[in-house]
């Protein structure tokens, strides 16, 4: 049977621009083992993009025999909390489950470094420079800092003694001045082109508490000083990040160079970000549709986020083979959502399970069929995988159709069911429309057919053709589920263009919720399965089903609506 665990068939390896480097040093025997990272800031969930960067550096590990670290990038303690580092432990393992074999070297993530373990030999480091007369403690306010590296002026506090240098460093660890009164500045160039090498900060005060050191500090380093260190101390080889650090790679190679280290050093390697279209990735912006409540919560299935994305019933290989389709460049540009919303229906093609589920339900009554009758009839589970198997679902006189499966003044080429009209019940009869029944207001309440008994599915006579076949359940058989219809959420592929509030775009449509009648055998649906409700889209049991209460997320529709829609307009 499917199982969402599988592995994808081998996927070819892909290449890059970052992937060719790593295999020429690999070539060269540059260093003993690849050793790459991915350093998340524990200030919010992981989406998408994350995503792509998770799979270039954890890929890179398994593809060239290496090691990568899940690395909470964690020196800013006011932005930070447990939750955070908990979601992003949760999302990286479960987006590389399956391709974390241990033959291959990749560290499962389990254990996650954080950076705020280094914080003794970060500072250890800032004394270094202190004493080689490359860093100062400046008393200048942050503003005044500000206008002076953007205007290239020294500070008046650059040419400080080592001496004094070191005890008032010792004192702002010691927690004897206020957060903001002093920093720790590396000592390069004031007036350099390249604004980070302007005399950046190292270390600032912070009397903070820390979800992972405590109380322990009130000083913490700066984003630029921790990460190369970090990358040194565990021993990172290829330190792979998105495009707006290409300007601090001379800062993040200026510190390593300037402590005279032992250990070979870490290399800064840059690729350009993934932009999806019809979403946002901007961690605030997530946080502020979560904090509005314009979403459930982080792992709403709406979101980009890797949670959203795990609860709508998207697997970790469609993710993975996005990612790898969309590829490494330098090259910034808007990633159409369809590109990702293909591979997640090739691979919800590949794994789910058929099943018959009616989500807009009208009544049909069987006047030829008898009473009390029921037939069990064969339906195939799966007719992408020949060992899904069949099963049986029941049949009887009253059954349920989609109501758009039915017209009463039908639009030319209309080849669903209509008055008068013949069309074909899944797996079973053609049925023709004798009459269609209303209540006093004139909804259509019921729909009363025939039956051709000769025309079963793989019966004697079966090769009868009629044009349209429409799925159904029966009407005394059926299971309910809620069913709540995501869709993307927003309307415009670029919500913030032009300086817009993405606020005002958003979809209204994005969240539909339904009563579905559904085949009996989805009583038993699974958490770990994926579904394809026959004729309409894949869904995944949702975290909010309970014994006796079904509720299905649409991850997506079989046809892209989207598309269609943008060619009608
Ligand atoms: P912040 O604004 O909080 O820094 P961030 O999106 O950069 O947000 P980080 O936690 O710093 O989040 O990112 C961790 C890693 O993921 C970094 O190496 C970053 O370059 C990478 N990354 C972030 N966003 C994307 C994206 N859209 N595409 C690919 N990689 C990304
Ligand atoms: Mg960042």
């Amino acid at each position: 049977m499917s199982n969402p665990s599988n592995t994808n068939p081998a996927a070819p390896a892909p290449s890059d621009f970052i992937r060719d480097i790593v295999a020429q040093h690999v070539a060269e025997g540059k260093y003993p083992r690849i050793h790459t990272r991915f350093p998340p800031e524990p200030n919010g969930y992981l989406h998408i993009g994350h995503a792509k960067s998770i799979c270039l550096n954890f890929g890179i590990a398994r593809e060239f025999g290496g090691i990568c670290n899940l690395r909470m990038d964690d020196t800013n303690p006011t932005k930070e909390e447990v939750e955070y580092v908990e979601s992003i432990q949760a999302d990286v393992n479960w987006l590389i489950a399956g391709w974390a074999d241990k033959e291959l070297g990749l560290t499962p993530a389990k254990a996650p470094f954080y950076a705020s373990d280094y914080f003794d030999q970060i500072c250890e480091f800032a004394v270094v420079l202190i004493k080689k007369g490359k860093a100062f403690v400046c008393d200048m306010t942050p503003d005044q800092t500000d206008e002076f590296r953007r205007t290239g002026k020294a500070s008046p506090f650059r040419d400080r003694s080592v001496e004094e240098n070191l005890d008032l460093f010792t004192r702002m660890k010691a927690g004897e001045f206020p957060d903001g009164a002093r920093v720790l500045r590396a000592k390069i160039i004031v007036d350099a082109p390249n604004i980070w090498l302007r005399d950046p900060l190292l270390y600032r005060i912070k009397h903070a508490e820390h979800h992972h050191t405590g109380a322990k500090w009130c000083i913490y380093p700066m984003y630029d000083f921790a990460h190369c260190l970090s990358d040194y101390l565990e021993g990172i080889t290829h330190s792979i990040c998105t495009l707006e650090f290409e300007v601090h790679r001379p800062l993040y190679d200026w510190i390593l160079e300037n402590l005279d280290l032992p250990r070979a050093l870490p290399h800064q390697y840059e690729f350009a970000k993934l932009i999806p279209s019809h979403t946002i990735v901007s961690k605030r912006k997530l946080i502020s549709l979560v904090n509005d409540k314009i979403v459930a919560g982080w792992d709403d299935p709406r979101l980009p986020t890797i949670s959203g994305i795990r609860r709508r019933g998207v697997t970790a290989e469609a993710v993975r083979a996005f990612a790898y389709h969309i590829g490494v460049t330098k090259y910034i540009s808007l990633t159409d959502v369809a590109v990702y919303e293909h591979a997640v229906r090739e691979d919800l093609n590949r794994r789910s399970l058929r099943r018959l589920a009616v989500l807009r339900p009208i009544k049909v009554v069987l006047t030829n069929y008898p009473a009390g009758q029921t037939e069990e009839l064969e339906a195939v589970n799966n007719p992408e995988d020949e060992n899904a198997g069949k099963r049986k679902i029941p049949f009887s006189r009253e059954l349920f159709i989609e109501r758009d499966d039915f017209a009463e003044v039908p639009p030319p080429k209309f080849f669903r069911l209509k008055p008068g009209g013949e069309v074909r019940l899944k797996y079973a009869y053609i049925i023709k429309c004798d009459e269609v029944v209303k209540d006093a207001a004139g909804n259509i309440t019921e729909l009363r057919c025939t039956a051709d008994l000769d025309s079963k599915t793989g019966g004697a006579t079966a090769g009868r053709k009629v044009k349209g076949t429409i799925h159904w359940v029966s009407a005394a058989h059926a299971v309910d589920a809620e069913v709540r219809l995501y869709d993307r959420l927003f309307t415009e592929a670029e919500p913030e263009k032009d300086g817009r509030d993405f606020k005002t775009v958003l979809n209204p449509k994005s969240l539909e919720l339904v009563t579905a009648k559904c085949e009996p055998s989805l009583k038993d649906a699974k958490p770990e399965l994926r579904y394809q409700f026959e004729r309409l889209a894949y869904f995944c049991l949702d975290r909010d089903s309970a014994p006796g209460k079904l509720v299905f997320n649409r991850t997506i529709t079989l046809k892209d609506t989207w598309a269609k829609e943008a060619q009608r307009a």
